[in-house]
């Protein structure tokens, strides 16, 4: 088979999907299943709209006409505040996006009027993470205004944590949000059907909270195709984290010393990483490098372990294991599936679900 390769067990997906829309359930949270760190995979949407999640987010214009033309019967959001040069395209393939800016609202009202239909929005509120979303002020204000615009429905508020500066989404800050939705509701006059909470990181908070107040929706992508939560990277109970494994060819199995030997510079990417060490070792050389994922963020096989990479080559001590044209197997953390999915060196094949095949 061909290699490098991402190999994507789709029941997994699908169990990871469902497993969290069932915890979420009683609680009255509903799940959107963000696709991007799979570059919206239809096969990977279809895992999770399986699985139950009632709407599916993306980032990327590109993900979105996928997403839009694997014709799921389910709303797509996009999940970035839209570039005012792309709003035609945001109204052609999404029901709904993330907002903060009036002039985006204003274009893409005019959009929607002018495709004949109407976009939903949801105006995202800055609560301390310093990413995207307007100030508690601000979101008031705009909330009323939304209703001016013909072309658009505010469907609801949403905010989002972590990623940007790690800022835990706890029950203060979501308290916090849910104050806000009371506030806008008063201010556009009408109930809000969409509060989103935020994302992975939320989990935490959403699985152990007492009362979640009027959060009803979360975006979750990480927790569903990792199995972790992104705070402290811990595995959630009961999900794989295996859904996705890099898979590299072993092109070169010889005994080295562990340490260069002749004068010093630097290395393809800056200074290099300092070897630990004497004697000689087994030394494998992979075919995949950071052009195609973030070593930094592979698990190598039991028994081996990663002492480098360049452009092309993953280095690894080898042990007692691997000879010339074996494949290795490592597990992925987000950014190396982020970087191994969007890469075009990496194939990608798909291991069907039990319910059902690919589409
Ligand atoms: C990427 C993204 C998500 C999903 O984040 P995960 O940590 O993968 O769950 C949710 N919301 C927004 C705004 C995003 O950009």
């Amino acid at each position: 088979m061909t290699a490098p390769r991402v190999d994507i067990d789709l029941a997994k997906v699908e169990h990871n999907a469902r497993t969290l829309v069932e915890q979420l359930a009683p609680k009255g949270i509903r799940v959107t299943g963000v696709t991007k760190a799979a570059l919206a995979a239809p096969s990977v949407a279809n895992a999770m709209v399986r699985g139950g999640v009632v709407g599916l987010g993306d980032a990327r214009i590109e993900n979105l006409t996928r997403l839009k033309e694997g014709g799921f019967a389910v709303p797509i959001t996009l999940v970035r505040s839209p570039m005012l040069s792309q709003v035609e395209m945001v109204v052609r393939t999404s029901d709904t996006s993330l907002n903060t800016e009036p002039a985006v609202l204003d274009a893409l009202s005019a959009a929607a009027v002018a495709q004949r239909t109407r976009h939903a929005v949801i105006l995202m509120v800055e609560l301390g993470d310093l990413r995207e979303g307007v100030s508690a002020e601000h979101l008031i204000h705009l909330a009323a205004s939304v209703g001016r615009w013909p072309g658009l429905v505010l469907a609801g508020i949403g905010t989002n944590l972590a990623c940007q500066s790690g800022i835990v989404p706890d029950q203060s800050k979501m308290d916090e949000l849910s104050r806000l939705v009371e506030q806008v509701e008063l201010a556009c006059g009408h109930p809000l059907t969409i509060v989103s909470g935020g994302n992975s990181a939320n989990l935490e908070w959403a699985l152990t909270a007492e009362d979640v107040g009027r959060v009803d929706e979360l975006r979750l992508g990480e927790a569903i195709l990792l199995g972790v939560e992104p705070l402290h990277r811990r595995v959630l109970q009961g999900l794989h984290t295996d859904a996705f494994t890099l898979v590299g060819e072993l092109i070169e199995v010889q005994h080295k010393p562990t340490q260069p030997w002749g004068a010093l510079g630097q290395s393809a990417f800056g200074p290099p990483q300092p070897r630990a060490g004497t004697g000689t070792i087994r030394q494998g050389l992979v075919a995949v490098g950071r052009q195609d994922v973030d070593p930094d963020g592979l698990v190598p096989p039991d028994g081996t372990t990663i002492i480098g990479a360049s452009s092309d080559h993953v280095v690894l001590d080898l042990g007692g294991h691997g000879s010339v044209g074996d494949e290795l197997r490592f597990g992925l953390n987000y950014s190396a599936l982020v970087r191994a999915m969007t890469s075009p060196f990496v194939a990608k094949t798909e291991r069907p679900g039990p319910s059902g095949g690919m589409r």
